[in-house]
């Protein structure tokens, strides 16, 4: 549900379907990550406050079903401390069943906010930070320009947490091609560890039109995985994630680009999902006609 007509396509996780899709920014302020093409034909930029009041005027009529808020576009955490705490008190009063606001945020915008800073947009209504991490490995975030190290990757992740709001992170398999799959497996479950989010992602690597990686795949300079491959990566992934007994991390492997679906809560089905890992692994070693852009149109 969303009430706008600005420029540019409008993204939101699997999860917010039935949110109220408030756009507090056009684009991505980054822009840059070589596997994303999502925000490409926008000029970043961030909405004044009159046009986030006319979108949340044309939401009024429905205020009594709108019990979750995506703030939009692609990292919401790049608006001040104080416009965000300004928006979430608009919209506390605005939708009296509102339960959870939630946003994308990435690394940079994220370590910019102080923990007192996070810990007022929790109690002022954010509830949930959805973070593209993709991989804990130094090698694969710089061939994929994500802009951080992997400390500071980590360390992005580890704020939200401590500031009680809970994190989603993202990670995509295949990401470091054939070349930097171990690595890129083993250092990100060492930066899942770390961050110990509340839920983790894991989607398959997709090549998209108008994104660098297809044009380095093209050239002949990345190699990705073939789709058992890709299973051999999650094993090794899940095999490194080490969280505490008393935790309760929902892993979830079912978005549209993932070959086989698979769902667990971590660390209790641990041994289950790398059976069921290693089961999609086998049915996928007979697969010889895989499509190398895994979809791309
Ligand atoms: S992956 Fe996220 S941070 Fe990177 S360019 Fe795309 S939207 Fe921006």
């Amino acid at each position: 549900m969303y009430f706008d007509h600005a420029e540019g396509n409008v993204f939101r996780p699997p999860s917010e379907a039935y949110s109220f899709i408030l756009r507090v920014t056009i684009g991505c302020s980054h822009n840059a990550c070589t596997y994303c093409n999502m925000y490409r034909s926008v000029k970043f930029r961030t909405r004044p406050m009159d046009e986030i009041i006319t979108q949340i005027n044309a939401a009024k009529p429905y205020a009594q079903h709108i019990r979750r808020i995506f703030l939009a576009d692609g990292n919401a955490l790049v608006l001040s401390t104080d416009k965000l705490l300004t928006i979430l008190t608009i919209l506390q009063q605005t939708f009296p069943r509102l339960q959870r606001v939630s946003c994308y945020a990435g690394p940079k915008d994220m370590l910019n906010k102080t923990r007192a800073e996070l810990i007022a947009l929790r109690e002022a209504g954010l509830k949930l930070v959805y973070y593209g991490l993709e991989s804990g490995d130094e090698v694969v975030l710089r061939a994929v320009n994500k802009g951080v190290s992997a400390a500071e990757a980590i360390e992005a992740g580890q704020r939200i947490v401590a500031a009680g709001i809970k994190l989603s992170v993202m990670v995509i398999a295949g990401l470091g091609g054939k070349e930097n799959s171990s690595r890129h497996a083993n250092n990100t479950a060492q930066a899942i560890n770390a961050i110990r989010p509340n839920m983790l992602s894991a989607l398959t690597l997709m090549l998209y039109r108008g994104s660098e990686l297809l044009d380095q795949f093209e050239r002949g300079e990345f190699t990705p995985l073939p789709p058992a491959g890709i299973m051999g990566e999650l094993y090794e992934l899940v095999s490194g994630i080490e969280l505490p007994l008393a935790s309760h991390c929902l892993f979830r492997s079912t978005h549209i680009s993932n070959h086989i679906a698979l769902a667990a809560t971590l660390p209790k089905d641990k041994d289950r999902l790398l059976d069921d890992i290693r089961a999609a692994q086998a049915q996928l070693a007979h697969v010889t006609d895989w499509d190398p852009y895994n979809n791309v149109e």
